[in-house]
């Protein structure tokens, strides 16, 4: 192959250097031509393309091409190659033909043996082309490649497979393995017999609406009349012919049905030539008016659009590459037309350069640019898409190997126009499923003699009316049979309005129906027209009764601790500090100058009265005097006025909400119980979502669900809600829902928030023609706010006040915790640990005025006090006498000890007797000189 590739490299570079050097060519070029019997229009095409060639005068100026025409049997290849094999005699160039494949096979090897340049023109399986074979066919590998590209990019749910020939298989075998359409539900069918409907009827049965459909053009209209019959020529059917003569069939019988018509088309219709040549065929045929070729509308399409197939132009395209290659040859090589013997084999000796030469160059023909790659196969293939219209076939798009498939430019608008146009004055089945707001019926329409559609008022009804007005259309509104939104069983068959939509018992179905991933893999979607997600509908909580102690809501049980801790600590601190501080030792008579005793006032009951006195907001007689006292009260005022204000304010509130015993405020909750039982609605996505849910609540929640007796599924929303009312039982619905009920329902309420998100969408049978306006409708509704204002009009009704108003009441009126009211506890710490520092120091400092020699160490004096204090030795004590002041007075000091007189010092068995000339009266039973 690489050497073959080679020589026709060097032919071509050869020629092109001579060109305009030599003039050789015979004035008469003869060319053959084998065309079965009843075959005419390739006869016609051929003979035709001859004169066009001479006419022009441009291709090959200085010869003429002689068309020698042989008629032979279809299959007798024996009386073929005789004739070939005259022809060859006679001197021809190349040979034409003959169309079926054992002739044609058998003169090949003729022309291979001779070197005859073989032009062909049909279907040819073979990857790598004979010797001396021109076969402008492409190679059925590349229609297989665009069928199955148009394929995908339709993105078909599911399809079938029909045909006739067994070669189809051959021809399809790019669509069957290809990997992404092995995915999709795949039907191979067979059509046996001339009886079509057969086929088409299981087809029917198994709800396939898409078909790629593979028979000779000379049965399309059969098949499509069978079609017809069975009713499978709806709009929602797409047919794909693989027939590349799909525009030679007269198809005025189907066009208004409304189904997606297509094929591919080699022919390019808008060459010159292709016009003219129709012209020239125009004036040989009886003329009536077609739709396709616009150009020229009195061509009769019986006679000429039917035999112009794709072989009659790739003979015109053979014969044109013929002779532009002898025109080259012409100006570069001496060419004599040999009389060739089938019996001594003598090869052509030009027939390997002319070959060669056809294969290397590219001419623009009738259909596309004639080009073959290195295994003599056509390359470049440029293929029309044609789509069936109401005004006939029309080119849409075009594919090539590069760009694969490719709509014109304004295709998708023309599209909407003719689909708008099929659905003007059509009327549709809308299937729908009761409930409210969406679809209900209207009050007393019996009575108000209301039928029909008028029947039925709503959310839905109001949004198909807005669809419905936009696209001019009308409907009827059925209820849904089955009463289920739609879902697919073990079986892989679904229910409700998904069902409806399958079988075709409806063109659409406009309810709360949630768009979900399993349901779009069977049906279509629009674009969504309402956000929701799964919500907890459940009755208000009951109102608490009111408790015995419920004064102490207000704090937390361990603030409650901490205070009582408080009270306590600064009781006892208080009266420790107050024993120390020599200044809450006072003179108990104010008259008595020199008292012989002291008093402090903090004895412990005094303490106790003044702590609790202060803590009920009361006062108290007894009053500190010194600074560290001071200091611990103020710290322990300041830390009682925060807390009950605190206390206070907590407490009104408290006492203004009603107390709610919520036992679920989350899914969390209701999954972790089995008290309050739970479900959902029967036949739904809500149902689908617990079922398939992986996340273990969900899951956890589908079992119990599951297994729940009586069943806790509903089929209706409105029983789901009269299940909650009665108590004990969450239903799990749709936050729309939801919202619509608890406006009305006063004791409901949505628990927590949203499980999920979706959208409500208006589905259509898969791959309706519709869905793609309607969509567009909903998009330009809801820009406009119409969606929103319809939304408003049946939701409106606020009656049961603002939601949750007592959840969240009673949320914020919770008890006060250690972290709210910690504070004041830190103060009133910092508070007693300053009255301790101050204290010390008030004592150290009056310790200093007492002269060394007359007290001991001060630390040695603050053991002894604190041991008194200790040992809570009372309240009274002796004055402690030192030497003068400068103003000559006696300083009078507290004494440590007990110092009542006559009193035995605990522990020490014998009363101290005061000396009120300041001597040192050692307090606790020992000698002065056990301090020294
Ligand atoms: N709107 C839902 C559906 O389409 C109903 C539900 O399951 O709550 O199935």
């Amino acid at each position: 192959m690489e050497s073959t590739w080679l020589i026709q490299i060097l032919t071509f570079l050869l020629l092109t250097v001579n060109l305009n050097f030599i003039n050789a060519l015979p004035e008469i070029l003869r060319i053959g031509g084998l065309f079965e019997v009843g075959d005419d229009p390739m006869e016609m095409a051929f003979k035709s393309a001859v004169d066009r060639i001479n006419s022009d005068g441009k291709l090959i100026p200085r010869s003429r091409l002689l068309a020698q025409v042989e008629k032979v049997e279809k299959s007798d290849s024996f009386s073929a190659s005789k004739k070939a094999c005259g022809l060859f005699e006679q001197g021809i160039a190349a040979i034409f033909g003959p169309q079926s494949v054992e002739t044609s096979t058998h003169i090949q090897s003729t022309c291979d043996q001779l070197h005859i340049p073989h032009m062909e023109t049909r279907l040819d399986f073979r990857s790598v082309a004979a010797n001396h074979s021109i076969n402008l066919h492409p190679h059925p590998k590349v229609f297989g490649e665009a069928i199955r590209d148009l394929i995908r990019m339709k993105n078909w749910k599911n399809f079938a497979i029909l045909y006739q020939e067994n070669e189809a298989l051959v021809r399809l075998e790019e669509i069957l393995k290809d990997e992404v359409l092995r995915e999709k539900k795949m039907v191979v069918r067979q059509f046996e017999t001339d009886e079509y409907r057969t086929i088409f009827k299981e087809v029917n049965k198994l709800n396939i609406k898409n078909l790629i459909v593979d028979v000779p053009r000379e049965n399309i209209h059969e098949v499509l009349r069978h079609a017809q019959q069975v009713d499978m020529l709806s709009e929602y059917h797409d047919y794909i012919f693989t027939s590349l003569d799909l525009q030679t069939v007269d198809l005025e019988d189907f066009q208004y049905a409304g189904t997606n018509i297509s094929s591919f088309c080699l022919i390019d219709r808008s060459s010159t030539d292709f016009k003219e040549i129709i012209r020239e065929w125009q004036s040989s045929v009886p003329v009536t008016r077609t739709n396709w070729l616009e150009e020229d509308p009195f061509i009769s399409r019986a006679s000429l659009l039917q035999n112009f197939t794709t072989e009659v132009a790739l003979m015109y395209d053979s014969v044109k590459l013929l002779a532009k290659a002898l025109h080259d040859l012409d100006r570069s090589k001496t060419i004599n037309m040999n009389a060739l013997s089938c019996e001594n084999e003598e090869p052509w000796q030009y027939g390997i350069t002319l070959t060669n030469y056809m294969r290397m160059i590219t001419v623009r023909g009738l259909t596309g640019d004639i080009k073959f790659d290195r295994n003599g196969l056509r390359t470049d293939v440029r293929l029309k898409l044609i789509e069936l219209t109401n005004e006939g076939l029309k080119e849409v798009g075009e594919w090539t190997s590069e760009k694969r498939v490719q709509f014109i430019g304004n295709y998708s608008k023309t599209m909407e126009e003719i689909l708008k146009a099929t659905l003007k004055n059509k009327t549709l089945v809308v299937t729908t499923f009761p409930g409210r707001p969406y679809t209900m019926f209207v009050e007393d329409y019996e009575k108000k003699g209301l039928t029909g559609n008028d029947r039925f008022e709503g959310y839905c009804i109001d949004l198909m009316n807005e669809i419905a007005k936009r696209l001019q259309f009308k409907y009827v509104i059925r209820l849904v049979e089955d009463r289920a939104y739609g879902r697919r069983n073990e079986k892989g068959e679904w229910n409700g309005m998904i069902r409806e939509l399958i079988d075709g018992k409806a063109d659409i179905a406009v309810a709360d129906l949630t768009i979900t991933y399993e349901r779009e893999s069977a049906v279509d979607f629009t674009m969504p027209f309402m956000n929701l997600g799964i919500g907890i509908l459940f009755r208000k909580p009951k109102k608490e009764p009111p408790r015995l102690f419920s004064f102490m809501s207000p704090l937390a049980i361990e603030v409650w601790i901490y205070l009582l801790t408080a009270f306590l600590g600064v009781t006892l601190f208080l009266f420790v500090i107050a024993r120390f501080s020599p200044y809450e030792w006072i003179n108990p008579h104010p008259c008595i100058k020199t008292p012989e005793d002291l008093e402090n006032n903090f004895t412990m009951k005094n303490t106790l009265w003044f702590t609790i006195g202060c803590l009920m907001q009361q006062g108290c007689d007894v009053m500190p005097r010194a600074l560290s006292t001071r200091v611990l009260a103020a710290s322990w005022w300041f830390f009682i006025l925060i807390l009950v204000s605190s206390y206070t304010a907590n407490l009104a509130a408290f006492l203004t909400v009603e107390r709610m015993v919520n036992p679920i405020e989350s899914v969390e909750d209701l999954a972790k119980q089995t008290k309050i039982h739970y479900g959902c609605l029967m036949s739904g996505s809500t149902q689908a979502f617990f079922k398939n849910s992986n996340f273990s609540t969900y899951a956890r929640m589908w079992s119990f669900m599951e297994s729940t007796r009586p069943s806790v599924f509903v089929e209706s929303n409105d029983k789901g809600v009269e299940r909650v009312k009665k108590g004990d039982y969450a239903y799990l619905m749709e936050s729309t829902s939801i919202e619509y009920i608890v406006e009305r329902e006063c004791d409901l309420y949505q628990v927590g928030g949203l499980l999920d998100s979706k959208g409500y969408g208006i589905a259509t049978p898969p791959d309706s023609p519709y869905r793609g306006i309607i969509s567009d409708t909903i998009l330009a509704l809801q820009e406009k706010g119409i969606l929103q204002a319809i939304k408003e009009k049946w939701w409106s009704q606020k009656k049961c006040g603002p939601k949750d108003g007592t959840q969240k009441a009673a949320g914020a009126a919770s008890e006060l915790g250690l972290a709210n009211v910690g504070g004041v506890f830190v103060v009133l710490a910092i508070g007693s640990v300053c009255a301790v520092i101050i204290c010390i120091f008030e004592f150290i400092w009056k310790m200093k005025q007492i002269p060394r020699g007359e007290r001991d160490h001060i630390f040695v004096e603050l053991m002894r006090e604190l041991k008194h204090v200790i040992c809570c030795y009372g309240s009274t004590r002796p004055v402690r006498r030192t030497g003068m002041d400068d103003m000559g007075s006696q300083i009078i000091m507290q004494t440590p000890g007990n110092g009542i007189p006559g009193m035995p010092i605990p522990g020490y068995g014998f009363p101290h007797p005061i000396h009120a000339h300041g001597d040192f009266i050692p307090a606790f039973g020992m000698g002065k000189e056990d301090y020294s």
